[in-house]
């Protein structure tokens, strides 16, 4: 075979959005990667049954020990976040509860941002508490709030920037430092802000999360998560959790996500483009009372924003008047933009978030101060826009027609 294993040392970030992990098939020189579904490998009669003494590289037994294709995409990965390696999940939520329950044990302490996808919020007001786990919710971006929550038995600081739904943002590198001053490690979920706009681990961070199903993957069909670090963490952390726990990606899931990666850094510029365009429009539409978005000087953090991301992303928030009554007339009167959850697709998605509702299920603030943040960014509720990649002008003219 001609071609060998790309080195992704001194190569752009387009570059390695499509080559780094791949390689042409050996047997047949196939130049896309192969689309391995077998769950099991034939292989030699002294393989262990045990994955015990499994090193990364190992040949192939089991798919939910390791998969050819879904290496590949962890590769990749790896290759665009700059870190040592990967281990990928049958979802965002999988990775995440992964990583909690291996780098805690009853009895030790995390601080998790108060502010945090919803799921990972629930899990943290009981499944984790459930366990023996002491955890407290702290407003992360407050560096004050979040050295003051530190105690001796504290193991993780589990942050995400910018957050889910707020678009509020936590200082990476002076979170790592506090953190590490404390013997803590660091994990920050990067899914807003993606590999083409914030490297977490370049900045001091052990861990960074990303739910594939955003931005990386990219097309709004597959599931899929990522654990990236340091490859002494995550070695055990792939026997630990994802073999033994088993939220193991689907090797088809890999395989689109792999193909969404091709276009990832073009997507994320043209995400950008149009955000600000969208942004700009509603930040001057008198239905809007506030608009948030970390690259406009309004965004109270647009300090911070620039320094710590490249690529400002797609996701705005919005806020009117009249929400539920705003989201009832969205709802029925967009005709590009869907209204649904998720975000990071091509597709331009919104959905409605009521402050009321989310403080009481998901989001269970304890502090005046802390719900004082939160209705900085959030008020009685927000629009949560997922700027797609259509037209800057026909996104516009969609919402022009819909708010009336
Ligand atoms: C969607 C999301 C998750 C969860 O990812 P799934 O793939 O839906 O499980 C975690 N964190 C953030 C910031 C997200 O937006």
């Amino acid at each position: 075979m001609k071609q060998r294993k790309l080195r992704a040392t001194g190569l752009g970030d387009q570059t390695l959005a499509i080559h780094a992990g791949e390689f042409p098939d050996p047997v047949t020189g196939a130049s896309a990667p192969n689309l391995v579904m077998s769950t099991t490998f034939v292989v030699e009669a002294d393989t262990g049954f045990s994955v015990e003494g499994l090193s990364e590289n190992d040949p192939f037994v089991y798919t939910r020990w390791g998969n050819p294709t879904i290496r590949q995409l962890e590769e990749k990965l790896s290759a665009l976040e700059g870190s040592e390696t990967a281990v990928a999940f049958a979802s965002g939520m999988a990775a995440a509860t992964a990583l909690l329950l291996h780098t805690l044990k009853a009895g030790d302490h995390a601080v998790v941002s108060d502010v945090t996808y919803a799921a990972v919020s629930e899990a943290a007001n009981e499944l984790l508490p459930g366990l023996g786990l002491q955890i407290s919710k702290v407003d992360t971006s407050d560096l004050n709030a979040l050295r003051e929550a530190l105690r001796p038995n504290t193991r993780l600081v589990y942050i995400e920037t910018p957050c889910n739904p707020l678009l509020r943002l936590t200082d990476i590198a002076a979170a790592a430092c506090i953190a590490h001053n404390a013997n803590a490690l660091l994990a920050v979920d990067s899914t807003f802000a993606t590999p083409a706009g914030t490297k977490p681990l370049a900045l001091g961070a052990d861990f960074v999360i990303h739910s594939l199903t955003k931005y990386l993957g990219g097309h709004g069909d597959s599931l899929g998560g990522v654990v990236l670090g340091r490859t002494a963490d995550l070695v055990p952390l792939r026997k630990k959790t994802s073999i033994r726990l088993g939220g193991t990606l689907s090797p088809f899931n890999a395989w689109l996500i792999l193909r969404g990666l091709a276009t990832f850094s073009l997507r994320m510029k043209a995400h950008e483009e149009n955000a600000l365009k969208v942004a700009a429009f509603l930040e001057s539409h008198p239905k809007v009372v506030k608009l948030i978005y970390p690259g406009l000087p309004s965004h109270p953090q647009h300090e911070l924003a620039r320094r710590q991301m490249k690529n400002f992303s797609g996701m705005v928030t919005f806020q009117t008047e009249q929400g539920k009554e705003t989201a009832v007339a969205l709802a029925d009167k967009l005709r590009i933009i869907h209204y649904a959850v998720s975000l990071g697709h091509h597709r331009s998605l919104v959905f409605y978030l009521n402050s009321e509702d989310l403080l009481k299920t998901s989001f269970r603030l304890d502090t005046p101060k802390q719900l004082e943040s939160w209705k900085a960014f959030a008020g009685e509720g927000i629009f949560r826009l997922s700027v797609g990649l259509e037209n800057a002008e026909d996104i516009i003219a969609d919402l022009e027609q819909a708010l009336g």
